[in-house]
């Protein structure tokens, strides 16, 4: 990771080299079409099964046969909308969160234009679901509700569990998926005890390479295919497998089962270590999303009255990477969309910070940022517009 300091766990991890060790023999070596007869095909072919089955565990599927390949968490969430929606024509009403990630947020946008009748619930200044809204607005042409697991900017935690009970309490009917990308490999999924239909995760969050994710549909889900070809996926997602990554994605997410307790115990110990050190040392720092229920590995923390590009920018200086929840990247600096569903002040909208930490974070890298942040920070307030803001905050 040369001399980096990487808390960017959240928009993607290092592949672990266990897991490319895993799949450098799919590559020259066993390279087979798994639907082909011969032998060196049939090892193809088991490493897929093989996966299948360790992923089937990883996610808490009640049968191997409930999971199916993607290349990512966008791909997996798509076709389980769209598929549930294609194979359900006769609904019209579909539900999700102010706070998903833009995969399922920009698709509800294309389905409005399509005709479909959407409904956000919301969240409060916590960060934590207004669960209770779903009771309102699920109804008999309610074709499906998505609820992601966690939080991307956040690590909130939603009870995914609960919204499923209600939604199927109102309308048997109605398809529940979850987007579980932050929380694979961050908390326990077991997805057979719960009354969710479809779930999505994606590989390069947990150390495995990008391009690879996977989405649990229950035995008995009406589904349309997204991608349509050959008779790979049980014909619900064509196209020749991806084998070297299907195997590196079976050995990622053995890995991370195996770290669950490393992840709950000691990379939360140094997220905690580093919110305390942040928030004790730096007057104007804020912690967003207070709420207990986050996943181990990220806090987000707003700097009143600076610019959170700035603060990136000096943080790259220090090789420190970490992310903000603009979307500068369109050109709009637009404040993220999570931060303002929960009503976060303006003054620390723009000057959020997102640290996401990982089973590699080291705590000699965590104290050099608890160092350098209040130095980064005192320097900014200099150049800042706020200077009687600031003086007041700072004291200084
Ligand atoms: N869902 C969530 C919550 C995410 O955080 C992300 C990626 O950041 C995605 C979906 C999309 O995953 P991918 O990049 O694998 O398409």
């Amino acid at each position: 990771m040369d001399n980096n300091i990487y808390l960017d766990n959240n928009a993607t991890t290092m592949t672990d080299p266990k897991v490319l060790e895993e799949m450098i023999p799919y590559f020259c070596d066993k390279f087979g079409n798994p639907s082909s007869i011969y032998k060196m095909a049939h090892t193809a072919h088991n490493a897929i099964e093989k996966s299948r089955e360790v992923l089937s565990e990883f996610m808490g599927a009640a049968e191997p046969k409930e999971i199916y390949f993607t290349s990512c968490g966008s791909e997996s969430a798509n076709m389980a909308i769209k598929g549930v929606l294609s194979a359900n024509k006769n609904k019209k009403h579909i539900i999700t969160t102010k706070v998903e990630h833009p995969c399922v947020l920009n698709l509800y946008k294309e389905l409005e234009k399509e005709g479909y009748i959407t409904d956000y619930i919301t969240v409060d200044d916590n960060g934590e679901l207004n669960i209770d809204e779903l009771k309102e607005k699920v109804n008999k042409d309610t074709a499906l509700v998505s609820i992601m697991a966690a939080n991307n900017e956040t690590g909130a935690i939603y009870p995914y569990e609960e919204a499923a009970e209600i939604v199927k309490s109102i309308n048997k009917d109605t398809c529940f998926f979850v987007d579980a990308v932050q929380a694979a490999g961050k908390i326990k999924l077991d997805v057979k005890n719960t009354k969710v239909d479809l779930m999505g995760i994606s590989g390069h969050k947990f150390h495995a390479p990008k391009g690879i994710g996977a989405l649990y549909i229950k035995n008995g889900t009406r589904i349309n295919p997204l991608i349509v070809g050959g008779h790979q996926e049980k014909g619900l997602r064509a196209g020749t497998e991806n084998v070297p990554y299907i195997a590196g994605l079976k050995k990622a997410a053995e890995l991370a089962q195996n770290a669950l307790e490393y992840e709950n115990n000691e990379v939360k110990r140094l997220r905690d270590k580093l919110e305390q050190g942040i928030l004790s040392n730096v007057k104007n720092a804020r912690l967003n999303s207070r709420t207990s229920k986050r996943v181990p590995n990220t806090t987000n923390i707003g700097f009143e009255y600076i610019e959170g590009e700035l603060i990136l920018l000096h943080f790259d200086e220090l090789n420190i990477c970490a992310s903000s929840g603009s979307a500068c990247t369109s050109g709009s600096l637009e404040p993220s969309h999570v931060l303002r569903a929960m009503h976060t002040p303006f003054t620390s909208l723009h000057g959020s910070i997102r640290f996401s930490l990982s089973r590699f974070t080291k705590e000699d890298e965590i104290d050099f940022v608890i160092e350098n942040v209040p130095k980064v920070i005192k320097k900014l307030a200099k150049i800042s517009p706020f200077q009687k803001e600031l003086t007041a905050l700072l004291g200084e």
